[in-house]
């Protein structure tokens, strides 16, 4: 308990010292985070291997890639992101100030997941900085190498006191989950966002919870099917199931097992999940497994009963349930029968039918004639909806997540006058003048600007007429 208490306290004590705060600061730590991506590519990259077998490029795409562009991407806006916004005005508050202030929100924590060990840590890292946050940073435990990494790099890089990275599995978090954060971004699984959850409530802390579930695909009958198998969806829903076949071996060679492009399971605790999730499935294509290196060929699984295990729960391995669907009514149906998932995906030649789709579920996210690129374009949030989380991060939304929006009012002395109106004894007359002044809106346009101060003096001497009348 000592242990965490210290090193979330230090990181307050960094925060409130005040130097995580000027832009300069913030973008001196993004710049050193950039050099040391770039600089420990090779250790990052064997790390993610040990952990999940992913091979170089592949890795390189999700996590590096990942990580680099957010990076390009913050470093560029920020000083537009963090500088007062102003707002629209009113009649009464035309000579004020009132603009929208992002200020940070004080120390983050920030728990990561392991299927994606080195982004999910480093994505919403790279916002709490931004937005000029001390944070904590925990990987998961599962990927420990990639956990080990970070830890041993992020002290060589960055301000050691604003942003410890800590190691461990559940006593470790469970530990720092009873200190106070003033936010809290946690990527992993329901169950555990509830604890998170429960946590973060007794100290009124937020959360973002960025969780799963099963993120279905409906492939319409009416599309490009070598398209829908190429970008391997590995969800539900009628496929194109030779085409699927014939694209595996094009992607891994006719041995999977050997190809370098192709990852294993974490570890054997999950395989053997996957494994349970077979049992009793009807496998038309693959099963082929080794436990002694958690290596799963990819697997289609037929005549899937919605209710089976298989269906209900998340999945992350290369198995494909497909199940048949009359038309699109019931596939929405379905699909709107279930927890309200991370993804949605469709394929269809139909944009009409994909707009049909879109309004009537709910996702946090969707894709249409592809899977998961959506999470890839840095001005969407990308976050889920219901049982798949809340809050969302990438981009600027990263730096709004973890920014609170100040909302700052400077005013002009000179308009006291004006003030009055508010002021007692009151009368119907004042309640009408206030409501014209109020209710009336101009936009920034030359004529709009006239009108406004030719109002605002009409709106001086009105009310001095009203509250001189009233006590006169
Ligand atoms: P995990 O086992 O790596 O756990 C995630 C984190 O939670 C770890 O840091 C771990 O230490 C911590 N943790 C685990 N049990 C805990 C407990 N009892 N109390 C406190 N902390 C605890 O990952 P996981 O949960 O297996 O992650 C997989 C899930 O994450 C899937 O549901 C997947 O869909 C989801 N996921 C979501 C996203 C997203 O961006 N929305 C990304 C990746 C994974």
């Amino acid at each position: 308990m000592e242990k965490m208490q210290q090193v979330v306290g230090r990181a307050r004590a960094a925060f409130n010292s005040g130097r995580c705060r000027s832009l300069e600061f913030r973008l001196q730590q993004l710049k050193a985070l950039e050099r040391m991506v770039q600089e420990k590519e090779k250790e990052i990259l064997a790390a993610i291997k040990a952990d999940l077998h992913k091979s170089g490029p592949n890795a390189y795409g999700h996590e590096i890639l990942g990580v680099l562009g957010e990076l390009a991407l913050t470093m560029d806006k920020l000083p537009s992101w963090a500088a007062p916004r102003p707002v629209k005005k009113n009649l009464l508050t035309m000579r004020d100030e009132a603009y929208i202030y992002p200020e940070p929100l004080g120390v983050v924590l920030i728990i990561g997941a392991w299927n994606y060990p080195f982004v999910l840590v480093m994505q919403p890292l790279i916002g709490a900085i931004a937005a000029g946050n001390a944070a904590v940073v925990k990987p998961s435990e599962i990927s420990e190498n990639t956990a080990r990494l970070v830890a041993d790099l992020l002290p060589q890089y960055l301000d050691r006191e604003l942003y410890p990275v800590v190691t461990g599995g559940v006593p470790e978090t469970t530990e720092l989950l009873t200190q106070r954060f003033d936010h809290i971004l946690y990527t992993g699984n329901s169950a555990v966002g509830k604890i998170v959850m429960a946590a973060a409530a007794k100290h009124l802390t937020p959360v973002t919870l960025e969780l799963g579930g099963k993120s279905p695909c409906y492939i319409d009958k009416d599309c490009d099917l070598a398209v829908a198998c190429r970008s391997g969806c590995g969800k539900s829903l009628v496929g194109g199931f030779w085409l699927y076949c014939a694209l595996w071996q094009e992607f891994y060679g006719e041995d999977v097992k050997s190809s370098p492009d192709y990852e294993r399971i974490i570890n054997k605790r999950h395989f053997k999940r996957i494994m349970g999730l077979l049992e009793g499935q009807n496998i038309a294509y693959g099963g082929q497994t080794d436990e002694a290196s958690c290596f799963i060929a990819p697997t289609i699984l037929t005549d899937v009963s919605p209710e089976s295990k298989v269906m209900e729960e998340e999945i992350f391995g290369p198995v494909l349930p497909i199940l048949p669907v009359k038309n699109v009514d019931k596939a929405i149906e379905f699909i709107n029968r279930r927890e309200k998932p991370l993804a949605l995906y469709v394929f269809s030649n139909n944009k009409k039918l994909i707009r049909r789709v879109i309004s009537e579920t709910s996702s946090g996210g969707m894709t249409a004639n592809d899977v998961f690129m959506h999470a890839l374009v840095p001005d969407l949030p990308f976050g889920g909806v219901g049982n798949s989380g809340m809050g969302a991060y990438h981009g600027k939304h990263s730096f709004e997540t973890f920014s609170h929006r100040r909302a700052c009012l400077i005013k002009d002395l000179k308009m006291e006058v004006v003030n009055k109106l508010r002021y007692p004894p009151g009368s119907q007359k004042k309640v009408d003048w206030a409501k014209l002044f109020l209710l009336m809106q101009f936009n920034k346009g030359r004529v709009g600007l006239v009108m406004l101060a030719v109002l605002g003096i009409v709106a001086a001497v009105v009310a001095k007429m009203v509250c001189s009348g009233r006590s006169g």
